[in-house]
């Protein structure tokens, strides 16, 4: 039976399954295959794929493989970026998350990035939210992000929410785009300042003297400093401090 050899590089081949020490494995054909169907069958979702080369060509999803073809597989990467060979503001900075991802989603809603989260979603509304209103859909489910509808997606690596967070904003890039309390926590609308006078009344007795309330635009929910600010400041803090250590190291790029 003809096979089609893939090449993985950087951290794809944590996702690939049955890859070498290189990064390789063949795939057995049975008949032509989109390239997408291919990479896809050994676990990694085409969303997470910022290049693909045949025979030193740049290659579409859609490019047939026949076998006896070496397919290269980089991720997203800034090398690439710069190199011309991807778009880098192709992914929106706009999000909907599954629902075992609810700690990820308050911690991007706390640095002030749009974020489409319900505890009760299934497959099918995700993905639909995802193309209806261009959002990368962010997710540890490898199935929903092979749906070919999916344009923007990432396959999030890490179980812990801090370190998913900063995997998210490094992989988008988002240290720039931060704008920490200024979406609601509760259901993401945005956060507009109001005078302590508007409010007052509606705040329990310890809060009436924060320095400054605001409230979300859509839900109406009011928000003040001592809410939610104690542990976020950290988290803001904490995210910077991260992101800026590793903008040297991105900067090499990570299709090695
Ligand atoms: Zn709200």
């Amino acid at each position: 039976m003809e096979r089609t050899t893939l090449r993985f590089y950087g951290d794809l081949t944590d996702l690939a399954r049955g890859v070498d020490r290189d990064g390789t494995v063949d795939v057995p054909l049975g008949a032509a295959r989109s390239v997408k169907d291919v990479v896809e069958s050994v676990g990694v979702p085409h969303t997470d794929v910022g290049l693909l080369v045949v025979g030193g060509e740049p290659v579409g999803f859609d490019h047939l493989v026949h076998g006896g073809e070496r397919v290269a597989v980089y991720p997203p990467s800034r090398s690439l970026e710069v190199a011309g060979l991807l778009r880098p503001a192709e992914a929106p900075r706009r999000f909907v998350l599954d629902v075992h991802l609810g700690t990820l989603a308050r911690n991007l809603r706390l640095l002030g990035l749009d974020s489409w989260y319900r505890t009760a979603a299934d497959d099918p509304l995700l993905a639909a939210v995802a193309v209806a209103e261009d959002r990368v859909l962010l997710t540890r489910d490898r199935g929903l992000l092979m749906r070919r509808e999916v344009v923007h997606g990432h396959c999030v690596r890490s179980q812990e929410p801090f370190t998913q967070t900063l995997e998210v904003a490094r992989r988008y890039d988002l240290v720039g785009a931060l704008r920490p309390f200024t979406r609601c926590l509760r259901c993401n609308g945005e956060l507009v300042e109001v005078d302590r006078a508007a409010v007052v009344r509606e705040v329990p007795p310890r809060a009436r003297d924060a320095e400054r309330f605001s409230r979300c635009a859509s839900c109406e929910q009011v928000f003040w400093p001592g809410t939610h600010h104690g542990h976020l400041t950290g988290l803001v803090a904490a995210l910077r401090r991260s992101l800026e250590d590793g903008a040297a190291d991105a900067a090499d790029g990570s299709a090695r």
